[in-house]
């Protein structure tokens, strides 16, 4: 391609709602523009990008035994509504309505629309299993799009089905998908680790995210020092915590009852008052949860003083569909004493969870539901129904596999593999005759890429001050040939001419050939990020072009019989 011709609307400005290099050097090079909160148009340039991405995603898929598939981007609201998601989804699901008064909406994930399309299509156990998988725009009313690509209303995502006749081939195919995922990761030159996410209100152990190592990732992953565990701050868990070490006899002992603790309605002020470490206070957490058909309710949860709540878990205890902040105003006329709530005593009808370390936990201040008072010595029942992981694992914890310490970093969420069970067979009927002809649900499995975040992704992780830094199989184009003066005969001459072998040896090979002058066109090829450029310049009266590998701007010089062979080795 010639520079000349192809549509790369380079700028300097830096757009004022950009912050990630990604987002900022993708509208920069002329990749992408925006159109919208959350709405991307991609330029010839951003196009080739995606393209190339989405072409390692379906090479590894088909090559797995994956077929794919397109379904139809708008959905009938029915299907959604015979899984029970219609109202569960929230505001990101946008819903809306033909001439005909048919509702709709815009798919955010396929699940009922794939499991429409087998139940009407596979009959027995001797079709499974099967992979389907689609390679599509997704619609979310995300509540904050932001970052570009990274978290788009509008993007690309593959998003592949798998259905089997039981439990165990379900497992094999996860395992197969893990395995086939950090191929495409690795494949795209992507520093990344697979770890244990939330599997939401399901449970269990079924789900791993991919994640691409990033500061300015948006979710929290705790890794640990002296094993290979990794998990979403959401699912992570940990060794229970210990408390503070006492000599022999200086562990606090409490006789139970009931205690005078004004000005206490923080723990801070509370482990202040009984000069105690929080490790021996029992915090509340109140919330709002809703549920379907807009059921609110007030949820309070019990966990240790030193401890935060982590609100996925919360939620996925208080089986809510989302958790939400809640009055003072609210918590009063529910009958509760902010500040002084413990489990004992609640008013009726509250429900509440308590941290699953806090079992059979003994010596605990707790409030006592009654103004300026809080009970001591509490010991906790036995009270199992009530029991969930709750908090958030924290820095410095110990791991549960190997006691090592536990640390956080950044991820930026590419993948995720999910085991999902009969969780939509069941609910949308969709069933096959198995070896005794007795009909039953798939059991399936999900799994999807963010394709277009991707991009965003390959950036965080691969810039530098000038712009973007492609790898190999996400680059647009694997040379740049930068002709230093075009109006120089022998210069422009010397450029076609490698241009066209460069083309012929099967390279993508772009060749700037602008009446630009040569300090723009570096700037150019800087921000754009192709892997090699080759300059043509005043060195050519030695026979001598410049090789440029963007990664470290590192030149050599090359003569005109070697570059090709040269360049033929390294892309
Ligand atoms: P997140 O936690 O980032 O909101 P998610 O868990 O809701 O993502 P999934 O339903 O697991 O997303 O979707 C599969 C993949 O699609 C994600 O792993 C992510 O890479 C991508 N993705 C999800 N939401 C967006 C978005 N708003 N913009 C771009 N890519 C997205
Ligand atoms: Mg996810």
């Amino acid at each position: 391609m010639r520079f000349s011709r192809l549509l790369i609307p380079t700028s300097k400005e830096v757009p004022s709602d950009a912050v990630l290099p990604s987002h900022i050097y993708l509208l920069r090079a002329g990749y992408i523009q925006s159109v919208g909160a959350g709405l991307y148009n991609f330029l010839p340039l951003g196009k080739r990008v995606l393209d190339r991405v989405r072409a390692v995603v379906k090479e590894e898929l088909d090559r797995a035994g994956c077929q794919e598939v397109d379904l139809a981007f708008v959905t009938p609201a029915e299907l959604w509504r015979e899984s029970g998601r219609f109202e569960k989804y929230g505001k990101e699901l946008l819903r809306f309505k033909d001439r005909k008064e048919n509702e709709f909406v815009l798919g955010p994930t396929h699940e009922e629309m794939m499991v429409n399309l087998v139940r009407q299509s596979v009959k027995s156990y001797k079709q499974l299993p099967l992979h389907l998988y689609q390679i599509k725009t997704k619609f979310r009313d995300e509540i904050r799009p932001r970052f570009g690509l990274m978290r788009g209303r509008e993007f690309l995502m593959e998003d592949g089905y798998s259905f089997h006749k039981d439990e165990e081939d379900m497992k094999r195919e996860f395992d197969h998908m893990e395995a086939i995922y950090s191929r495409i990761f690795t494949r795209l030159g992507l520093d990344f680790r697979v770890v244990e996410a939330d599997s939401g209100a399901i449970g269990g152990s079924g789900s791993k995210e991919f994640m691409v190592l990033a500061e300015s990732g948006e979710d929290t992953l705790v890794v640990c020092d002296g094993c290979d565990y990794g998990a979403n701050i959401e699912a992570a868990t940990r060794a229970p915590k210990e408390g503070p070490r006492y000599e022999e006899g200086e562990e606090p002992v409490m006789s139970p009852g009931e205690f005078h603790t004004p000005g206490t309605t923080t723990i801070e002020a509370l482990a202040e008052f009984f000069r105690l470490d929080p490790h021996h206070l029992v915090k509340a957490v109140a919330k709002k949860a809703l549920y379907d058909e807009g059921r609110e309710e007030i949820v309070l949860f019990f966990i240790r003083g030193n401890d935060e709540l982590e609100e996925t878990k919360a939620c996925n205890a208080a089986g809510a569909n989302e958790l939400t902040e809640v009055t003072e105003e609210e918590l009063r006329a529910a009958g509760l004493t902010p500040g002084y709530m413990g489990f004992e005593g609640l008013p009726e009808g509250i429900h509440y969870y308590i941290d699953r370390e806090l079992r059979g936990e003994a010596n605990l201040i707790m409030g006592a539901n009654k103004e300026e008072y809080h009970r001591v010595g509490v010991q906790v029942p036995d009270l199992s129904e009530r029991f969930a992981d709750l908090v958030a694992v924290q820095e410095g914890d110990r791991c549960a596999r190997c006691g090592g310490t536990l640390r956080y970093t950044k991820g930026i969420e590419v993948g995720h593999i999910f085991q999902l069970g009969t969780r939509y067979s069941e609910p949308l009927g969709a069933t096959f005759l198995d070896e005794n002809g007795k009909a039953r649900p798939f059991v399936m499995g999900t799994y999807g890429i963010g394709v277009s975040r991707l991009l965003a992704a390959i950036i965080e992780q691969h810039h530098d001050e000038r712009g973007c830094i492609w790898t190999r199989e996400s680059a647009p184009f694997a040379v740049e040939i930068i002709v230093s003066n075009v109006k120089k005969e022998e210069e422009r001459e010397a450029g076609e001419r490698l241009y066209r072998q460069l083309l012929e040896a099967g390279v993508e090979v772009l060749l700037d050939d602008r009446t630009e002058r040569f300090g723009p066109k570096m700037s150019d090829f800087e921000l754009m990020g192709i892997p090699y450029g080759v300059v043509v310049g005043k060195k050519l009266a030695e026979g001598t072009v410049e090789l440029i590998t963007r990664d470290g701007m590192v030149r050599e010089d090359r003569s005109l019989e070697e570059i090709v062979p040269v360049l033929l080795e390294r892309v």
